[in-house]
């Protein structure tokens, strides 16, 4: 075995139906008085009903989270947030209002307790990422960690069919490379290849029947079995792709990850095979096993649909070779270049 390192998981987590009804115990707990309640203008009315739940302490409600966590809607929410006299914050909703709670309690040092409704994992990992002036820069600080989570199964019936399945599989990718990273651990690897299992199992049962609340709480404990693994690990090609993807191009961040990740797994195979077992293990192969399930969950499959062109392609692959990153393989421009077509395409990876 591999020597290793881990700290342990240092988020405190409540996981369940029903769990929603445990906000204000949990907010005694981190010592909270006047929490600041985030969401999108999408998910007002939970932020409403949050409100509601806890009462008079609520100092402010900001629903105006977007996607990619713009600088200008964090200045504006934290010129909110100071207005209000808040101490501690809490979001409900997707990356895209946690990522606004990270960006406030980096800037502030106050306590998160954030309760994700989506599958994509922000919610356990140390990483941000900010848009300025259409640059999308990401980085880690211990700061940015959430204190508590709420995962309240019940949150999760709402989900859109389309976002549940690229949700899940935005969740699958940080599992994925969380097998082979240069800083995987026994534990980590154990709990991506439990969620594979329980995503391989649950999903199709939640394509076919979206109010299935115990086919939801599979799906969403992969979820967070998944969100734990990246917050403790390096990311490879897989997420600098979909960085890039989204950074510098605009594409859907739920959506391009879930193209993109049967090709990536494929291509790391080659070199990780034995780390990507638990993959094999759940979808039949990494690559090819993996995009049949997706195919059949009725993900989208080609980077072509979300408005990419062919000539991005090539631009896509200059911006993505330029830094190095951990991965398992040696990453090429050439590769980058046949991975980015063949997702384009829409074309099952080869075995
Ligand atoms: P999102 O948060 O933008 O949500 C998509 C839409 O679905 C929003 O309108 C939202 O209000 C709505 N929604 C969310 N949950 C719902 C529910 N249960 N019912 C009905 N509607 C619901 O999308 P996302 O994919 O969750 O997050 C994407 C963002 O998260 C990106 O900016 C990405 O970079 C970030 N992210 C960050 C990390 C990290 O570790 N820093 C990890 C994963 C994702």
């Amino acid at each position: 075995m591999r020597p290793f390192e881990f700290a342990g998981i240092a988020t405190r987590v409540v996981f369940g139906a029903g769990t929603l009804a445990q906000v204000s115990q949990e907010l005694e707990r981190l010592g909270a008085q006047r929490p600041f309640l985030l969401s999108t203008a999408h998910q007002a009315d939970a932020a409403e009903a949050l409100k509601a739940r806890i009462g008079d302490t609520v100092a402010g409600v900001y629903a105006g989270a977007v996607m990619h966590t713009p600088t200008d809607v964090t200045a504006d929410a934290l010129a909110a947030f100071h207005a209000s006299g808040a101490d501690c914050i809490v979001a409900i909703g997707g990356g895209s209002t946690i990522g606004l709670s990270k960006a406030l309690a980096t800037r502030t040092g106050a306590d998160q307790l954030v309760i994700p409704t989506t599958y994509a994992g922000s919610e356990m990992t140390d990483i941000l990422g900010e848009t300025q002036d259409g640059q999308k820069v990401t980085r880690r600080d211990p700061s940015i960690r959430p204190e508590t989570v709420i995962y309240d199964v019940d949150l999760t019936l709402t989900l859109p069919p389309q976002l549940t399945v690229t949700s899940a599989l935005n969740a699958i990718a940080h599992g994925v490379e969380a097998l082979y990273a240069p800083d995987a651990n026994p534990i980590l690897s154990l709990m991506a290849g439990e969620a594979m299992d329980a995503f391989a199992k649950a999903l199709p049962q939640v394509v076919a029947e979206p109010g299935d609340r115990d086919a939801r709480t599979q799906v969403l404990y992969g979820a967070w079995l998944c969100s734990t693994t990246l917050g403790y690990i390096s990311m490879g090609l897989h997420h600098k792709l979909a960085h890039v993807l989204g950074g510098s191009f605009g594409m859907p961040h739920a959506e391009t990850h879930a193209i993109l990740i049967p090709h990536v797994a494929a291509f790391n195979a080659q070199a990780a095979a034995q780390a990507l077992a638990p993959v094999t293990r759940a979808f039949g192969s990494a690559g090819g096993g993996l995009w049949d399930f997706a195919k059949a969950c009725g993900a989208p499959m080609r980077l072509s649909d979300l408005g990419l062109t062919r000539d991005d392609i090539a631009r896509a692959t200059a911006i993505a070779a330029e830094q190095p990153y951990a991965n398992p393989r040696a990453v090429t421009p050439d590769a980058i270049q046949g991975i980015l077509e063949a997702a384009w395409e829409g074309r099952r990876p080869a075995a």
